[in-house]
């Protein structure tokens, strides 16, 4: 998650990781002294602990810790066996992840666009993109959703459309572990559920760590073997090829203590997006939740007129008030991955969200006057 590279540090900080520190510090890092005493560092007790709570969190049977979100994802295709000459169809507006561990397993990813109004994946893009990639002669396996700034997808159009299509749902909720979708967690909405606990997303570790959430016990399994080298019953039988994908029991330990927090964590988070949308409705293009849905926030994220961010974000960088742009180039567009197939009624929603998206500081300790300095400074940035 970048942020605008100028020159000097901007007084106000987009994600305050110090302000969440205050607030939580001194249990924390009680909480990694103990680690340190007892000193089982892979695979210690916190690791369990965590998962139990993360599954009962969101209402998911299984939850299952690994290194990243990316790993997460990985270990998911992984173990649903997903490999060359498949399909994985992914939203061209996101973070690469999702596509890049669909290439990285040996499959294809196939881009579909988005839902202008939801940054979200388009269920009628996806639709489109499977038919293509049976064209193409490859075998669509799974649709990868993605909960872009910490709003759910169109969870229930995507999963007609992979009931309808044989094909599994992994839903990519880096950004929205925490929001609900229709009354359920994310986490306990899809066939399987990858997030990440990098440091700048809602729920964040101190460094790297993330998950898989589902409901499939048989998977579960899987993805435990897979995140340490494919172990069988026997730890020395290596029964499948796997990886070195486990979540370290410091970060677990780290991350207890902020679950713990979450839930005012995930108020504060919409207290502050209330506020913006209220000092900002009437000069920007706010992001708006469907009915039914709640964010977690992980970016709060308003549109501008093509050619306008630039120096729209000069003008606030001016005042103090630091932007970032999730995602500058939508992922057909990028190097790596100019070459995958697309879906037929091509990604212009991508194209468009990726000239016009601009986020304003967003976290949980947001305090009320540094904000009303921050909707002040977009007010007069807009009019000018
Ligand atoms: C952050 C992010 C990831 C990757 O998570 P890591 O823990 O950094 O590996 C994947 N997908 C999306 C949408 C993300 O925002």
């Amino acid at each position: 998650m970048t942020q605008h590279a100028r020159l000097q540090p901007p007084p106000i900080p987009f994600i305050d990781l110090a302000a969440q520190r205050r607030a939580l510090g001194t249990r924390i890092d009680a909480a990694v002294a103990r680690v340190m005493e007892h000193c089982q560092f892979i695979l210690g007790p916190e690791v369990r602990a965590l998962e139990g709570q993360l599954s009962a969190f969101c209402g998911a049977r299984r939850a299952v810790t690994c290194a990243s979100g990316t790993d997460a994802l990985a270990l998911v295709l992984m173990a649903k066996g997903v490999g060359p000459g498949d399909a994985v169809i992914c939203p061209a507006f996101t973070f690469c992840a999702p596509a890049e561990m669909a290439a990285l397993v040996g499959a294809t990813p196939v881009f579909a666009d988005v839902d202008e109004a939801t940054f979200n994946l388009s269920p009628a893009s996806a639709a489109d993109a499977v038919a293509h990639a049976r064209s193409l002669g490859l075998t669509p396996k799974a649709i990868i959703a993605v909960d872009l700034y910490g709003l759910p997808a169109d969870h229930d159009a995507i999963a007609a459309l992979a009931a309808a299509e044989g094909l599994f749902v992994l839903d990519d909720a880096a950004q929205a572990f925490g929001a609900t979708y229709r009354g359920r967690r994310i986490g306990a909405v899809a066939d399987a559920t990858a997030t990440s606990f990098f440091p700048a997303k809602p729920l964040g570790c101190y460094g790297d760590g993330g998950a898989v959430f589902t409901n499939d016990d048989e998977l579960a399994e899987t993805l435990i073997s897979l995140r340490m080298h494919g172990h069988g019953e026997d730890r020395y039988d290596h029964v499948r090829i796997g990886v070195n994908g486990r979540l370290d029991t410091v970060q677990a330990a780290v991350l207890i203590e902020k679950l713990a927090a979450f839930p005012d964590e995930i108020a504060g988070r919409e207290r502050v997006a209330q506020r913006y949308s209220e000092g900002l409705g009437d000069v920007a293009r706010i992001p708006r939740v469907p009915a039914g849905l709640t964010s977690v926030w992980a970016q709060y994220t308003i549109r501008l007129s093509p050619g306008a961010r630039e120096g729209f974000a000069a003008a606030l960088w001016a005042e103090g008030v630091p932007t970032a742009v999730h995602y500058p180039k939508p992922l057909h567009r990028q190097t790596a991955y100019r070459r995958y197939p697309r879906a037929p009624g091509g990604l212009a929603a991508a194209e468009r969200l990726a000239e016009e998206v601009i986020s304003l500081p967003m976290h949980a300790y947001l305090d009320e006057p540094t904000q009303a300095r921050i909707i002040e400074a977009v007010r007069r940035a807009v009019a000018a």
